[in-house]
């Protein structure tokens, strides 16, 4: 039998997240906007197979990577698909006119390789603007020219649609921050044609922000509150309504009682001060359980929450057994999800978010999509 280790998708949950989040939408703005739902990262983990089908209502999908891209297309997904980044190289254009693919534009390399390129037509691109996050995109200064350029390039019939994009650096902690950054997109951008897109998950759950996007046609992007995370820290999922769309399940595998004054694990991290029992889990770092998990992060063991004690090693993690007295080997752990902690809690333990631990889900974790007939 294989290792007792599961990861469980239910494309349930992401129907409901992406009907929550739509909801919101339409209750925020005159014009409700629509959704690119962000399955970059195979889905923040959770496969792309689960994602076309649990955001088969979607307006469009979102990622980075052309063959996750074109997986999508071979899932049998037909509405539009952007790529985040963009294109990487000549030879992508291709593709992308061949596939329907839109694509941000974010830099002079990517309008010179469209601008060289005679033999494509009909892309859409985003232009993406920098308003404050200076990561990708064009200054405020030169985006108006640089937007005239891919206008003429649309005259061309290289590109179809060209539209504005930017994206916020601290929608989940600071709206003076965000405010000023849409400042500076309305400043630079508002005046312009074609679709807008602005929002990620953080500045979507906001009251109030997605109405203030400049833009009759807007597309917002969100990806992690649609997999049933929290993209504020410290804010709970489940008070936003939101479902967990994976569980993280394993079971224990060794159980055994020390006495008091015991260290468990590397570096004996972990002491017990009483007579204690404690489970061995078969899950560890190399499954995507962060291995920065501190003592007292919850973990369900036998239905009953209790806690990761010691260090996580490379394929198993310790677990105080004392408020569950009948967990025995074989008994069933959740790590996160339904009927577990939620991933928020395990990922603010170790000083991460969510997006990383769900995406960090390692391939020698099997995944399995929950009741494929009810989701058809
Ligand atoms: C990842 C990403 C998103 C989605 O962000 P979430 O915080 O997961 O909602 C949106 N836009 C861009 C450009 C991204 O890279």
């Amino acid at each position: 039998m294989s290792r007792p280790i599961l990861a469980t998708v239910d494309p349930q949950a992401l129907r409901h997240n992406l009907g929550l989040v739509a909801g919101r939408l339409s209750a925020d703005t005159a014009t409700p906007a629509r959704i690119w739902a962000v399955v970059k990262a195979n889905a923040y983990g959770h496969g792309l197979e689960a994602a076309v089908r649990g955001f088969a209502t979607a307006d469009g999908l979102a990622l980075l990577d052309i063959q996750e891209a074109l997986r999508c297309r071979e899932l049998g997904w037909r509405r539009p698909i952007l790529l985040l980044e963009g294109f990487f190289r000549p030879a992508d254009l291709g593709v992308l006119a061949r596939h329907r693919i839109s694509t941000v534009v974010h830099s002079h390399a990517q309008l010179d390789m469209l601008a060289a390129d005679s033999s494509v037509s009909g892309i859409e691109a985003y232009i993406m603007l920098n308003s404050g996050m200076h990561r990708l995109g064009f200054q405020p200064d030169e985006y108006r020219a640089v937007f005239g350029r891919a206008l003429a390039l649309q005259a061309a019939g290289t590109l179809a649609a060209v539209g504005k994009m930017t994206h916020f650096a601290r929608a989940d902690d600071d709206l003076a921050v965000t405010r000023a950054q849409l400042d500076c997109f309305r400043r630079v951008a508002a005046d312009l044609p074609g679709p807008v897109s602005a929002c990620n998950s953080a500045a979507v759950l906001f009251p109030g922000l997605a109405a203030a996007v400049p833009g009759a046609d807007q597309w917002v992007r969100p990806g992690i509150c649609l997999y049933g995370a929290s993209p504020y820290i410290g804010r709970h999922a489940a008070t936003l309504g939101l479902r967990p769309a994976m569980t993280l399940s394993a079971e224990l595998i060794s159980t055994h009682v020390l006495p008091a004054g015991e260290a468990i694990g590397y570096g004996h991290a972990f002491r017990t001060d009483h007579d204690m029992r404690i489970g061995i889990v078969a899950c560890g770092y190399a499954d995507g359980y962060p291995r920065h998990a501190i003592t007292g992060t919850p973990v369900t063991v036998a239905g009953v929450r209790t806690r990761l004690v010691g260090r996580v090693s490379m394929d198993m993690l310790s677990v105080d057994l004392d408020p569950a007295p009948l967990a025995q080997v074989g008994s069933p752990v959740v790590l996160w999800g339904d009927g577990g902690p939620s991933v928020d809690e395990v990922a603010w333990s170790s000083s991460t978010i969510a997006n990383d631990l769900l995406a960090g889900l390692t391939h020698r974790v099997p995944r399995r999509v929950a009741c494929p007939a009810a989701a058809a």
